[in-house]
């Protein structure tokens, strides 16, 4: 049943997603961590997650937790952990010096047919991958958390990543399970920053402008555009709004532009707002409850992800 060795780079909260996906399918994973505490944190974490997700019905994959948990090692040792794997996924903190160094580290003792990834959130691989033997082998995939229960993953190669270590990422990504989506080149935000930041602004702007208030706001997608999109796209909505797409832009084209022509420029999110919508967030969801909520949030999320595993 294994299938091939993964190494992980980096054991926290998506270090930590990544291995459990990886195990799902059978696969071998080596994690490491320059923080020892961190990596037996791990340890113990992983399989506690795995036990709880197969108590709940929440288990990813066809083997059991106790077999999954059988295929995860972790190592103190930067070079045996990337020994032998197909591919490697770093998930340190998002500093670019960090990943700089891992990617230099990784150049060395990497083989040219190793699948060189990163997690990072914000910082393109063009930014570390400059003058490494093995910058055609470098890409990011960028994950969205809670990664386990939320598919979507970004890949984004450089000017440098070769096209069959693309296609063979996206269809490792596909194969453990995953929804993966390619961007044709690097763009800051890359794709799902782009978009939650277009949202998030115009939220921010219509607080401002004391249109409506935090709880109300957060409806319109938990109540509204949230239902939908879960299932159909922004694009497919249009094609479905009307007889289809072209017919969309000929019915409501000219009234989108003239709403569009009334959005301000993007806000900074400033403190002053952020108090007064946390006025809302602290009665409503005090610091103290975070977890609870977070733990709520996920399990909201495994629920949904079986539901559209169904359908
Ligand atoms: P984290 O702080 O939870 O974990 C980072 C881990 O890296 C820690 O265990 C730390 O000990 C380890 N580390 C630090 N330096 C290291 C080194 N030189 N070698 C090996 N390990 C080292 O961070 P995270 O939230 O898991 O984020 C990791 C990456 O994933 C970041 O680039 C982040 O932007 C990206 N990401 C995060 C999220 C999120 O919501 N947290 C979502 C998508 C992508």
């Amino acid at each position: 049943m294994a299938r091939g060795k993964i190494a992980i780079i980096g054991s926290g909260l998506i270090g930590g997603s990544w291995a459990m996906i990886f195990l799902s399918k059978g696969y071998n994973v080596s994690m490491f961590d320059v923080d020892e505490v961190q990596l037996a944190a791990a340890q113990k974490k992983i399989p506690e997650n795995l036990k709880r997700f197969e108590s709940q019905g929440n288990l990813r994959g066809e083997i059991s937790a106790d077999e999954q948990i059988k295929l995860i090692t972790f190592t103190s040792d930067f070079a045996e952990c990337i020994k032998d794997a197909i591919y490697v996924q770093e998930c340190v903190p998002e500093k670019l010096e960090l990943k700089r160094k891992i990617f230099e580290d990784l150049d060395k003792l990497c083989t040219d047919d190793m699948i060189l990834a990163s997690s990072a959130s914000c910082i393109a691989s063009s930014r570390f991958n400059y003058g490494l033997k093995h910058a055609k082998n470098m890409l990011i995939v960028h994950p969205v958390n809670p990664p386990y229960f939320v598919p979507l993953v970004e890949i984004i190669p450089s000017d440098q990543t070769r096209p069959e270590i693309v296609t063979k990422t996206r269809q490792l990504m596909e194969e453990v399970g995953q929804a993966p989506i390619t961007l044709k080149k690097e763009i800051i935000g890359f794709a799902l920053n782009r978009i939650q930041y277009a949202i998030l602004n115009e939220c921010w702007n219509m607080v401002q402008a004391d249109l409506l208030n935090a709880e109300d706001i957060d409806r319109v997608m938990v109540h509204g555009l949230g239902m939908r999109y879960a299932f159909i796209g922004p694009l497919e909505t249009m094609h479905l709004n009307a007889e289809g797409i072209v017919n969309y832009c000929d019915r409501y084209a000219a009234g989108a532009l003239k709403v569009s022509e009334t959005f301000q420029p993007p806000p900074l999110y400033d403190i002053p707002t952020a108090e007064k919508l946390n006025e809302y967030f602290s009665e409503h969801i005090p610091l103290e409850k975070l977890e609870e909520r977070r733990k709520w949030r996920d399990e909201c999320l495994a629920k949904l992800a079986k539901l559209k595993k169904e359908i």
